[in-house]
């Protein structure tokens, strides 16, 4: 059996390293908001290249809590319209909801699947926010979304929930200025390239923990200020109690995981596209539809993900040959029963790439003999 995503093995790596830090957190008993989380948040910013990073308990708070924190500062409106891409994970399109905005669905690209930049004037108009979510680890088109969001004088958010680490191939590397005009010209990697940006630690991420956890990250000093307060009861100091305020910290051991898995995270990303160069080397069957990479670092492959007519005759055919898979996602949001307001409408890109796309097995522990057994079965289909 090739398994899909090999949790055990991915973290076993670092079981010693996991251990020590355990026991230093039971030792120092601060398990809230601890040194961890402090230094996690430090090093996550300069790895990112920003000037800050909140740790949060899940990437749909990071996302919630950058909306809400907006809301707070005047820069958004209860009912303001945002801008998303309608195939993401739904998580995305609820962070809008909890804010109390109104989420705008847009069709993707089909090459890249991420959020088309062929937006309507209209919709662009009235929009006060976009959210581009760099999907399946494949940045979306930053340089263009930064122009647009500028024309547009939008607040530009990122769900990098899949894309730790992946850098723009931008030579102009545009400056990304925050809302308040300042210019910081070291935007390269997912996290930087938008006015603030959510990230999951969700174990099957890029960089995961052993639980919950998230994080925002942004160059953006007032919000910084509001999330710190928002992500814990409204309070800086304890029992003092400043706006309204929720109860999503990164838990401190979880950081400390974090901050020992931060290291690999590059040479695990140089792996993962290393074993889509393989697939998309190796796999020649017109029945498969294989995704575009530009060979850049701007992928960190958090799904490889190809379309097949027939899936469901595919699935059983993986089955048969023991190879894992997982579809992100076998429902698109505005077809969820949750978002039964949203049934109306017609995205067709979205509903046919939905009904075609499954992700073989990609992680940075699969060896070169599961990489191969992949394509030699995959070019028997
Ligand atoms: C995982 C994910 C989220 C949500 O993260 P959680 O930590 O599970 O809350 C949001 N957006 C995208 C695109 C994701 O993949």
């Amino acid at each position: 059996m090739i398994k899909f995503l090999d949790l055990h093995k991915i973290n076993n790596r670092f079981r010693d390293a996991f251990q020590t830090a355990f026991s230093k957190s039971l030792d120092d008993a601060h398990f809230i908001l601890g040194k961890n989380v402090t230094k996690f948040e430090n090093e996550f910013a300069a790895y990112c290249g920003t000037k800050y990073c909140v740790g949060t308990a899940n990437g749909l708070d990071a996302l919630t809590l950058i909306l809400k924190g907006y809301i707070h500062l005047g820069k958004l409106e209860k009912g303001d319209k945002v801008v998303v891409p309608a195939n993401t994970f739904i998580a995305t399109i609820l962070s809008i909801l909890h804010a109390e905005l109104v989420p705008v669905l847009v069709e993707p690209n089909t090459e890249t699947y991420n959020i088309s930049t062929d937006i309507d004037k209209a919709i662009l108009v009235e929009a006060k926010a976009i959210i581009m979510v760099h999907l399946y680890g494949q940045l979306a088109d930053v340089e263009s979304f930064n122009t647009i969001a500028k024309d547009y004088n939008c607040l530009l958010i990122e769900d990098a929930a899949q894309a730790h680490g992946a850098v723009t191939n931008s030579k102009t590397k545009t400056p990304i200025s925050d809302i308040n005009g300042n210019n910081y010209p070291i935007a390269n990697k997912a996290g930087s390239l938008s006015h603030a940006a959510a990230f999951s630690f969700y174990p099957s991420k890029n960089l995961g923990a052993l639980g919950d956890g998230g994080a925002v990250t942004t160059n953006d000093s007032e919000l910084v200020e509001v999330l710190r307060l928002l992500r814990n009861y409204g309070s800086e100091v304890k029992y003092t109690n400043k706006i309204i305020g929720f109860n999503s910290r990164l838990d401190d051991m979880q950081a400390a995981f974090l901050g020992i898995k931060l290291k690999s995270l590059d040479k695990d990303n140089q792996r993962r596209r290393e074993i889509a160069k393989a697939y998309l080397n190796g796999i020649h069957n017109s029945k498969l539809k294989l995704p575009y990479y530009n060979g850049s670092e701007n992928h960190v492959f958090y799904a490889f993900v190809i379309e097949v007519a027939d899936r469901d005759h595919f699935i059983n055919f993986l089955d048969h040959n023991k190879i894992e898979w997982l579809i992100h996602y076998p429902i698109p949001p505005h077809q969820q029963r949750a978002l039964q307001s949203f049934s109306h409408f017609n995205f067709a890109l979205t509903e046919k790439i939905h009904k075609r796309i499954i992700s073989l097995p990609m992680s940075p522990v699969l060896t070169d003999n599961e990489i191969q057994t992949v394509i030699d079965v995959l070019n028997t289909y």
